[in-house]
């Protein structure tokens, strides 16, 4: 590993921080940190953490000596020195006489001595970095230090390793107990540089930021050669099927089974990353992959990203992809009651009153194709799959010098369980369509823009289809919450085959389809052209029963139901004059929408059409607003509130009926009019 440290940007550092009034030791906390949080290799997404010992002002002007110290939730990579909460050090100091403290007692006395009572909770590690003396403290998580100490004889392996330079904590869950003993470890032998973590990781410790970051580099360093050295050959492949199915093929059904089922049809979804490398690959393809992902997690933390560890599930045959949505249903569901087991064995040995999370895994491996993240967000989900690869660093270093012999899940059960721990993830609330993903063709146009920013804002990750690809994109960008847009002409059955791929290699499958896209052409009925009727026909009808057919694909694979919507237009029910090239197919496309809630209605497949009238949009455009308007004689306001309730319809009024529609959980075969109220065009 790399030492980053550089002269130039650590004084830069300093001198731009002390424009905004923090001082240099603060300054260059943060430049280490972020050195440190930018090797992936040595933390993630919020794991580690460092500190220094400075002193602080208070708003009556006392100055503190304080320990300013890695804020909750904050990330190394990216943090600011509002993420290095100052605690008052003689509170924190006092502590140390105390013969127990619980959890809460701890938040509460490092909250309380908070500078500034805004600040996040300081570290769960805090009473660790100030009971050290050191100025400068940086802890991590380093895979090169796991491979070392997830071994079954790790005190022995550390002192042949790394001499009497690092002191030995065994393993202590993080909190006061651990703070206290790691003190003590160190004080037998202040000469030590750092101490080692048994099955958790490592810390180092310096006069100055510089120092305390060289020990680290440099102790990973002897750690990563010490793996080189002595690696032993490589475990047996498995063998695989002659020939493999994609990772696009076995996704949709992948995802389905790790949903969590709610009863009643209903399910908490899951959006899945697909990540493969040559490394990824070489790894997951060991005969034994399936036993070493039984082990667990190479650092405790990892347990609120992966749970217990990995999943791993055989390579899949392309021959016999039939049989394949069984084969991963049965692993589901041992992994599950695995967990269910471990969950009960474990929250039976004390009085606390714990509600088991779910028990579907986070992180899948498949042989021959790579690995699946699982997460109720893409965010999420990327973050299960960084956490595999550093999982797989740190096993494949360990199964190199001997046997990856991780902590035990019985002491890794209190801290997955652990307030403090699930805290971190609290501000993950759901909303009413975390989870799923929708994909709506004509996405860049009024409506369906409306559309995917409304889906978006409730949870949904939109897959915004338009034939303008730079319009998509834009579209996505607006929706937000990670959607994607694809650029497809919808009325080529390849185009719309890729769309769909799309969405399943982004984020695992779809769930709700909203068949929106439509253009209109005029002409008395008796006088209109063949060629274009039908090509309002392709558009108007063929386009949605493809879009229908490649979501019922996908959905059917999922097994977990779906939502169908289709933009149908007043038209489809209440013809307008000289309107027949629109409105035939439309008022097909109506009923195509009930074909589909009567053929997979027992599949959990809803679908429903919105009738919508006079919106402002690409089909109804300003111009033509005015011309019609004009030729009717009324004014152009008048025209557009030319309803029951005499108000403008909006493209957001149609985003909110299709919400409606994807929400209804027991509504299919609906037809919902969004036109201020036509009476002609009412359905009877
Ligand atoms: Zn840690």
């Amino acid at each position: 590993m790399k030492n980053l440290w550089n002269d130039a940007d650590a004084e830069k550092m300093v001198a731009d921080y002390s424009k905004k009034g923090v001082d240099g030791d603060l300054a260059l906390r943060v430049y280490t940190t972020r050195l440190l949080g930018g090797e992936p290799r040595l933390v993630l997404h919020g794991g580690g953490n460092t500190s220094c010992k400075t002193r602080a002002t208070d708003l009556v002007g006392d100055e503190w000596d304080v320990l300013c110290v890695k804020g909750s939730g904050w990330d190394m990579a990216v943090i600011e020195p509002q993420g290095l909460p100052a605690v008052k050090m003689g509170a924190l100091l006092k502590a140390r006489a105390l013969t127990e403290l619980s959890d809460e007692d701890m938040v509460a006395l490092q909250r309380s001595n908070l500078i500034d009572p805004a600040s996040p909770n300081p570290s769960v590690e805090t009473l660790l970095h100030a009971f050290l003396p050191h100025k400068f403290v940086d802890h991590t998580h380093s895979t090169a230090i796991l491979a070392i100490v997830d071994q079954e004889d790790s005190k022995a392996l550390v002192k042949r390793v790394f001499g009497d330079r690092l002191g030995y904590v065994p393993y202590i869950k993080p909190g006061f107990d651990l703070a206290k003993v790691a003190a003590e470890v160190f004080e037998a032998d202040p000469s030590v540089e750092g101490l080692i973590l048994d099955k958790h990781g490592i810390f180092t410790f310096g006069d100055d930021a510089r120092q305390a970051y060289d020990r680290m580099i440099h102790y990973v360093n002897v750690a990563e050669e010490y793996v080189a050295k002595n690696g032993k050959p490589k475990a047996a492949k498995a063998a695989l099927p002659a020939k493999l199915a994609k990772a696009s093929d076995i996704a949709p059904m992948l995802r389905g089974a790790v949903a969590v089922a709610r009863g009643e049809g209903r399910f908490d979804r899951m959006i899945s990353d697909f990540r493969t490398s040559d490394a990824i690959i070489d790894f997951i393809n060991s005969a034994k992959i399936a036993e070493l992902a039984g082990r667990g997690v190479s650092t405790p933390d990892l347990s609120i990203r992966i749970k217990t560890g990995p999943m791993a599930i055989p390579a899949p045959d392309a021959d016999k992809l039939g049989d394949y949505k069984a084969v991963i249903r049965s692993h589901v569901e041992t992994f599950a009651k695995d967990y269910q087991a471990y969950f009960e064995t474990n929250d039976a040995l004390d009085d606390v009153k714990r509600a088991m999370l779910d028990p579907m895994p986070r992180l899948t491996l498949v042989p021959g194709l790579g690995m699946f993240g699982h997460g109720r967000t893409l965010k999420d989900a990327k973050i299960a799959s960084d956490v595999g690869e550093m999982w797989i660093e740190a096993v494949r270093g360990a199964e190199a010098i001997g046997n990856f012999q991780p902590l035990s899940k019985a002491d890794l059960f209190p801290l997955e369980y652990w307030s403090l721990e699930q805290a971190k993830l609290a501000s993950n609330k759901p909303k009413p369509l975390t989870g799923q993903v929708v994909l709506i063709t004509g996405g860049a146009g009024a409506i369906g823009a409306a559309t995917a920013k409304l889906f978006a804002a409730n949870g949904a990750h939109a897959v915004i289809v338009d034939l303008d690809p730079a319009k998509a994109a834009e579209a996505a960008k607006a929706a937000g919450n990670n959607s994607i847009g694809v650029g497809a002409d919808i009325t080529d059955p390849a185009e719309m085959r890729a769309a769909f791929d799309k969405a399943v290699a982004v984020y695992g499958g779809v769930d709700i389809l909203v068949s929106n896209a439509g253009a209109a052409w005029e002409g008395r009925i008796g006088e209109l052209d063949d060629a274009t009727l039908r090509k309002s026909f392709e558009l108007n009808f063929f386009a949605h029963q493809s879009a229908a057919q490649n979501a019922v694909r996908i959905m059917l694979e999922q097994d977990t139901g779906g939502v169908l919507l289709f933009n149908t237009s007043k038209q489809a029910v209440n013809p307008g004059p000289k309107f027949g090239a629109y409105g035939i197919p439309k008022a097909a496309t109506l009923f195509l929408s009930r074909q589909y809630a009567l053929d997979y209605g027992a599949h959990g497949i809803r679908s429903n059409a919105v009738n919508a009238d006079r919106i402002r949009s690409g089909l109804l455009t300003d111009a033509m607003i005015a011309s019609r308007s004009g030729a009717r004689g009324v004014s152009e306001k008048e025209y557009m509130s030319g309803n029951l309730l005499g108000q403008e319809v909006t493209a957001d009024d149609v985003a909110q009926a299709f919400l409606h529609q994807a929400l209804a959980e027991r509504t299919t075969a609906d037809v919902t009019t969004v036109d201020g109220g036509n009476i002609a065009a009412a359905l009877r």
